[in-house]
Formats: C-alpha cells, structure tokens, sequence
C-alpha cells in the first residue's frame, strides 16, 4: 500500500504544477502549491501516508461537513432542510445568483457558502464561542485529535476580506432566511474554515463517514441516517460545481477546501485525505483529484 501511495503521489505532481494556491483570502496565498500528500485511513484501523502528508493547512469547506453535523444533531433533519436545499449547482461556491433564483430564495444545498452561513445560523448555543467550540470539539472527536485549533492569522485574514460572505449573509437576511447578527454568524464560520488540520485528520473524518458514523475506537458519534444524509450530499455537491465530472471519474463522496484539503469516505472500506494546496479553476486541489483518481482506479473504489 505505502508503495503505491509512493508512486500516485509522484504521478500526481506533475497535476499539482498546473494549479493555483487560493489567493482570495490573502493569507492563503502563503501556502506552498508544490505541496502533495494523502492519508488512508483503513476501517480497522491502519494508517497509510505518503508525500507531505504532515503539511498543515486550514481545512476551509470540508468545516461545512461537521457545522451540517451539528445543525442535524441540534435541530434534526427536517428543520435543517427546511431553511437550505440538497439540490447541486452548475455555480460557484461563493455565486449570489442562485439565492434571488431559487425557489423560496433558499441556498440550493449545504456545500457552498450561503448554504453554509444559513446552516450556521441554526446552531444552538448562547455565544459565537459555544457555537465554535461545538463544532471545535466534535471535529477532534472525530479526528482523534486535541491539538486541533485555530489557525488565527487565516481567521483574521478571512474576517478582513470576506465581503462577499457578508453580501451573501445579508441578501439571506434580506429575504428572511435566517434572523440574528451577522457578523456574530460569519465569525463561526470564518473560525470553522480556519481550523488547521492535517490529512491525517481529514482522512478520519471520511473513516468515520465511511464507517456509518462510528469512530476507529468503536465510538459512536452520529446515526447511521445523518451520515447517508451528508455522504449522499458529498456525492452530488461536495466537489463544487465539477461534482458531477467528479463522480463520473472518480465516484466517491468527497469535499474539497479551497485550503487545499479533500476529504473522502469510501462506504465501508477506508477514509482519504490529501492536501495540495494548488486549486484548479473550480477551486478543488489539482494534484490531489489527480491522486484520487488514480487511487479509486487502481482499488475500483467507485461506489458506481
Ligand atoms: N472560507 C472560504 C470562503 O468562505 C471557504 C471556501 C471553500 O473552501 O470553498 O470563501
């Protein structure tokens, strides 16, 4: 495994060149876009890495995954549903269009960012901070890990720059979406997309995924049900407005990060994460959908 790990991320490399580091947030533009690395956690435990697996970065949309989490544990699935979509979009992830477009004027699903904001709007909660530590806390559950934080120099640079979130938030507002201080909903948000993870970590979220919501430990953290909810979402939304390439090529529930990050849960078989800081024009890591790709070829990891 670790051999063939080897060569699919020396093969991927050359992907990986042709991407661009996210630049829209300035502090991500530090990042360095020759960086590739994945993770394979495996259900029974076992951990495969390869490349610059140990690269940190923040883990930006994949938060969207946990925050839908939280949402569904604290409101169920019928209320969340209810104020955002599950329907895929041929835009981008920040796109306003769609919130004057669609019906009831609800953000098509929970992947791309007004969908995200609205989902944040529901978390339970009396504070900004209870809400980020929820979603803080459940993140390290699942990855195993407590060192898990904040990247705050990515959090501030976002919060600086992140009008078109604000447009966004208040277009929503506008239409009564959601009720509540803005800015007080967009500073959980901006904290959930600056947490700085690893492959590792991400890779153990897709294991839990894949393994219908039970940790490597045996722990259950989520129902069987909000699990098939999200993965199935991954499927038809998770890698933007390319999902529907992605799941032809490559067929496996994902989301991507503009940090860089994928994760990926392969039902009942194994959890990915790679890292690749480098994003191709629809904003998902060129080297690492190379590496996916050659991954789900070689072990016909396709759930299709
Ligand atoms: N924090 C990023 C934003 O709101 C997340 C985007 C992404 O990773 O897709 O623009």
């Amino acid at each position: 495994m670790k051999r063939i790990l080897d060569n699919i991320i020396n093969d991927s490399r050359d992907s990986a060149n042709t991407g661009k580091v996210a630049d829209y947030i300035p502090e991500l533009a530090k990042a360095n876009p020759q960086a590739l690395g994945i993770c394979v956690t495996t259900l029974d435990g076992k951990e495969y890495y390869a490349g610059d697996y140990d690269t940190k970065f923040t883990i930006q949309s994949i938060s969207k995954v946990i925050t839908l989490m939280v949402a569904i544990l604290e409101n169920g699935a019928e209320y969340v549903f209810s104020k955002v979509g599950m329907e895929p979009t041929e835009l981008a992830f920040n796109s306003i269009t769609n919130l004057e477009t669609s019906p009831q004027k609800r953000p098509l699903n929970p992947m791309i960012n007004a969908g995200a904001i609205a989902v944040t709007s529901l978390l339970n909660g009396k504070t900004p901070e209870d809400k980020i530590n929820t979603i803080l806390n459940l993140t390290r559950k699942i990855c195993e890990n407590d060192s898990i934080t904040i990247n705050e120099e990515v959090y501030r640079s976002e919060k600086a720059t992140g009008n078109r979130n604000r447009a966004l938030a208040y277009y929503m507002k506008s239409n009564g979406i959601f009720d509540g201080d803005i800015e007080e909903i967009l500073d959980v948000y901006f904290k959930a997309c600056s947490m700085e993870v690893t492959c590792r970590d991400l890779a153990r979220i897709g294991a839990m995924l894949a393994n219908d919501g039970v940790l490597i430990s045996g722990e259950r953290i989520v129902s069987r049900d909000i699990c098939r909810i999200i993965k199935t979402i991954m499927v038809t939304c998770g890698m933007y407005d390319a999902s529907g390439k992605f799941a032809v090529h490559i067929g496996i529930p994902a989301k991507s990060g503009v940090g860089g990050g994928i994760m990926a849960a392969v039902p009942r078989r194994m959890g990915i994460g790679l890292v690749g800081p480098a994003l191709d024009s629809k904003g998902n890591s060129s080297g690492g959908l190379k590496a996916l790709e050659l991954l789900s070829r070689e072990f016909d990891l396709s759930i299709f």
